[in-house]
């Protein structure tokens, strides 16, 4: 008899959930670290916690913003989706891509892949998307429903960005999207020019988690709470930087063998014609950092295959950065993501959520996740939905 009842619950359980449409909300925190709610008071984000799933999300490499932005949208690595670093180079058009320049930053063919609200447009699944990166570009030839551009100002601030996301959902039925994605820029910004652990980020970090308790609660008090999921992330984490350490690169080389370098966690060294060998003879033994041609990057980081990687690749080792620049000293990001510092937040609650504290995960995970909240057949990626979710 306790067995049938069981069952029959199962089923009611079954069928109620596939009765109600699920809303999904996702907020991403802009260089959120995975175990700021255990150095900072985050009492919202703990009530996630509490409810739903508590876990990390492991970056994909470089673990820049753009780069994890558009991998946690399409469910592809930096290598995959071809939005390698936040600059780089690309052979096939000979044009630069950087996040400074509008023109290239909105230019179409630097995209691959597909991002989850062309997805859901194509599958009749409505979406608002207020200024994730890569959303005010055409891919596929597809804008989502509803979007921001990131560069038109003034930019929405972070309170009327919460008023948005829960007007959305208080639309007509007929009218609401069912997914709505909103990013904050902070406490990147913070966490760069006072680091991680400081009086500045912690302030910063607890108003972000003020405005997912706004959200919260918001959603609470709509009609069909019981119907919308809540998710908050991060793209990546963030570490400190010490003063005086640099991996000097260009001191090294010659400066005919060099076309450009770009970044500097990791630094791509993009080579003249013939040059490679050279470059990477020079470098290959140097202090604090690994060096590797764009083919012989270590398979795990997913990373050495798409073209616009430079020829050479140097990944500076926690704490430094590959630049001849002396360092100041400061707070950043974009190493390799074994490195826990880099770990990003991963909490969610609602409907689709049981209570558990899961292993981090990788972010390729998140588009799969996504497409099986909204019903949505997944286009081709490199992730897959996490064991327990
Ligand atoms: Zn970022």
């Amino acid at each position: 008899m306790k067995k049938l009842l069981i069952a029959l619950t199962l089923c009611l359980t079954a069928l109620t959930s596939m009765a109600g449409k699920h809303y999904t909300v996702i907020v991403s925190l802009d260089g959120f670290r995975w175990d700021y709610p255990d150095w900072y008071d985050t009492p919202a984000l703990d009530t996630l916690a509490a409810k739903g799933i508590t876990s990390g999300l492991i970056p994909s490499f470089p673990s820049k913003t753009f780069p994890n932005h558009y991998t946690l949208a399409t469910g592809l690595y930096p290598d995959h989706h071809g939005i390698v670093h936040n600059t780089f180079f690309d052979k096939v058009s000979d044009s630069f891509f950087s996040l400074a320049n509008k023109a290239t930053k909105l230019d179409s063919h630097f995209y691959g892949g597909e991002p989850i609200w062309v997805t859901a447009r194509q599958q009749g699944v409505k979406t608002s998307i207020l200024y994730w990166p890569g959303s005010d570009v055409k891919v596929k030839g597809m804008l989502p429903d509803r979007f921001l551009e990131y560069d038109k100002a003034p930019r929405l601030t972070f309170e009327e960005r919460v008023e948005g996301v829960l007007n959305e959902l208080r639309k007509p039925e007929k009218e609401r999207p069912q997914l709505i994605m909103a990013y904050f820029e902070q406490p990147d910004a913070h966490g760069h020019h006072f680091g991680p652990q400081s009086k500045k980020t912690r302030q910063v970090v607890m108003q972000a988690d003020t405005l997912m308790g706004m959200i919260y609660r918001g959603i609470q008090q709509l009609p069909f709470a019981a119907d919308v999921n809540f998710i908050v992330v991060s793209d990546h984490g963030m570490t400190w930087v010490d003063e005086g350490h640099q991996v000097p690169l260009k001191s090294r080389l010659k400066a005919e063998w060099v076309k450009s370098i770009q970044g500097n966690v990791p630094a791509m060294i993009y080579a003249r014609e013939g040059c490679t060998d050279s470059i990477y003879q020079a470098l290959r033994n140097i202090d604090h950092a690994r060096v590797w041609k764009r083919g012989d990057v270590p398979a795990y980081l997913h990373y050495g295959t798409n073209p616009r990687i430079g020829d050479i690749v140097v990944c500076p080792d926690g704490g430094y950065l590959a630049q001849d620049t002396p360092v100041k000293g400061g707070g950043t990001h974009g190493f390799d993501p074994a490195e826990q510092d880099m770990h990003a937040l991963f909490r969610a609650a609602g409907p689709d959520f049981p209570h558990a504290t899961l292993p981090h995960f990788s972010n390729v995970d998140v588009y799969p996740l996504l497409c099986k909240l909204l019903g949505l057949t997944p286009a081709p990626n490199d992730g897959e939905v996490p064991a327990g979710l």
